[in-house]
């Protein structure tokens, strides 16, 4: 397997003949390599989108009216769920997830694509009052070209929630997949030519990030830049952006909160936690990797999980199992080092999973592992790990729970378990981040839900309408009719 940029729809070959291998992380072996783009790769896609759109919203992707974007991106839905079962498969060898995990990813990509080309025609401005003799209205025009740098833990969600979002207004995308995950991105860009796109709607440029993601933050003709990854990552994003002016918006992960007080259905609550930390391996930006428990029933709830923690098995993605092995050798020695920090400073482990026998010594296994009694302060209670690592803490009341929940430098979202329905809404109101779920977690991924955080875990909004919003500049039109 050789990959190549897709560009203009069309394979493209790196300018500089080079290429980076694509690894199995089930087993550690290289499966096929991609292209190590280049700035002249990057520029060659923004060309190509800046084609599309036309110098005034007059080339062949920009003069298309909003049904008819919303028609083509309908069908590219279509596509997408017929060729499924390869998208997941595809997916699956190169991230190493679970294929039940690659296959929900699918679906969720099918569902932002029937709901952005259902949206594509309600996006409108505004007619205004103002003084006698003035009619004011606003439109909501395109950025014009986007950048979307994605990471390897959902390509095809996180393509779903931006570049399809974006497409929908009306830009041209320019598309800088993980350098350890771009076979779907790839795949998805080919599907949607043969759907109709016209060609330099969508581009896919491969390569590291810190040449191929760092010349598409700087490029000029790229008008708004969307990145999903890590803070420190994002900070530079922000950064490069910011010196010629480009909007950004940064979803940039968390150390996710779940609170659990004394009168919550436990027996509803425990699968859910459970599964929030152990979805793809905890290498979800959301994971709910901070657990809260009020102090009358901590042990309660500590056992639970323990039980179940001990239940979990890690293995080869074709098994469905709980999880897969890691997605690199990188945040498989992340995950380790964060491990023996724990155990180096006597931190309890309470449970672990197992691995199952098939999961090859050479692939990046990591079995689900749960900590008790871990200090707030503590690294591992501060910063995310990115692995299905779950530390817990007692806390006393209320106000406690408040404060521990907001202490970290993160904010995208937390879970409430309460039976109380004052309560749940007044931590709803307390808590500082993108999304509050109360007696739930992630409510089943809702593409309509608004989606993003606060302070580290970044701004801006992705998913429902509001990304929409999101991907277009008001313009204000007065005219003096007298
Ligand atoms: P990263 O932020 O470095 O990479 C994410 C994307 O950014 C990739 O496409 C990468 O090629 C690109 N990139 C890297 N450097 C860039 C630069 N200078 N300019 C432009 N683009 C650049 O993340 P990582 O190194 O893959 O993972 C490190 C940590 O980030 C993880 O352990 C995890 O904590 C976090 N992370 C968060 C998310 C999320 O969904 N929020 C996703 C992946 C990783």
């Amino acid at each position: 397997m050789r990959m190549q940029h897709y560009i203009a729809n069309t394979w493209i070959a790196p300018s500089s003949g080079e290429s980076i291998p694509v690894v199995d992380p089930s087993n550690g072996e290289s499966i096929g390599e991609i292209a190590r783009g280049s700035e002249q790769d990057v520029g060659a896609a923004v060309a190509a989108a800046r084609g599309a759109i036309g110098e005034c919203f007059d080339g062949p992707w920009g003069q298309l009216s909003a049904a008819q974007r919303g028609r083509l991106l309908y069908r590219f839905g279509e596509a997408v769920a017929r060729n499924g079962q390869e998208l997941a498969q595809l997916e699956a060898r190169d991230t190493g997830k679970s294929m039940k995990t690659a296959r929900a990813d699918v679906a969720a990509l099918v569902r932002y694509l029937e709901y952005y080309a259902g949206a594509c025609d309600k996006l409108h401005g505004e007619t205004l009052p103002y003084e006698a003799g003035y009619m004011v209205v606003t439109m909501r025009e395109p950025h014009g070209v986007t950048g979307h740098i994605i990471p390897w833990n959902y390509p095809m969600q996180i393509f779903g929630r931006t570049v399809i979002a974006s497409l929908a207004a009306g830009n041209a995308c320019v598309v800088k997949p993980a350098e350890d995950a771009s076979l779907s991105i790839l795949r998805l860009a080919a599907l949607a030519a043969e759907v109709g796109l016209p060609a330099g709607t969508l581009n896919v440029v491969t390569g590291y990030g810190h040449e191929a993601g760092s010349f598409l933050t700087a490029h000029p003709g790229i008008d708004h830049i969307s990145f999903t990854g890590s803070s420190t990552t994002g900070r530079l994003v922000a950064e490069a952006a910011a010196k010629r002016f480009c909007p950004v918006t940064l979803e940039l992960g968390g150390k996710s909160p779940q609170l659990v007080f004394e009168d919550a259905d436990l027996d509803a609550a425990l699968p859910v936690i459970l599964n929030g930390i152990v979805q793809n391996a905890g290498q979800t930006c959301s994971a709910g990797s901070r657990l809260l428990v009020q102090r009358s029933v901590y042990e309660q709830v500590l056992d639970g999980l323990a039980q179940r923690f001990r239940a979990l098995r890690s293995g080869p993605p074709a098994l469905e199992l709980d999880m897969g092995p890691l997605v690199n050798r990188k945040q498989y020695e992340q995950v380790k080092r964060a491990l023996a920090q724990a155990e180096a400073d006597g931190l309890t482990v309470m449970a672990r999973g197992e691995l199952h026998p098939e999961a090859a010594a050479a692939g990046f296994y990591q079995e689900a592992v749960l900590l008790r009694d871990v200090p707030h302060a503590h690294s591992l209670a501060q910063q995310e790990i990115f692995g299905p690592v779950l530390v817990a803490m007692p806390f006393d009341d209320e106000a406690d729970a408040v404060r521990l929940a907001n202490g970290t430098d993160f904010g995208l979202v937390a879970g409430v378990w309460t039976r109380d329905g004052g309560r749940g809404l007044r931590l709803a109101r307390k808590l500082r981040c993108g999304q509050v779920f109360v007696n739930n977690y992630g409510a089943a991924g809702g593409v309509e839900l608004p989606f993003g955080g606060v302070k580290a875990s970044g701004y801006g909004r992705e998913k429902g309408f509001e990304a929409l919003l999101g991907f277009t500049v008001l313009k204000t039109i007065a005219i003096k009719h007298g």
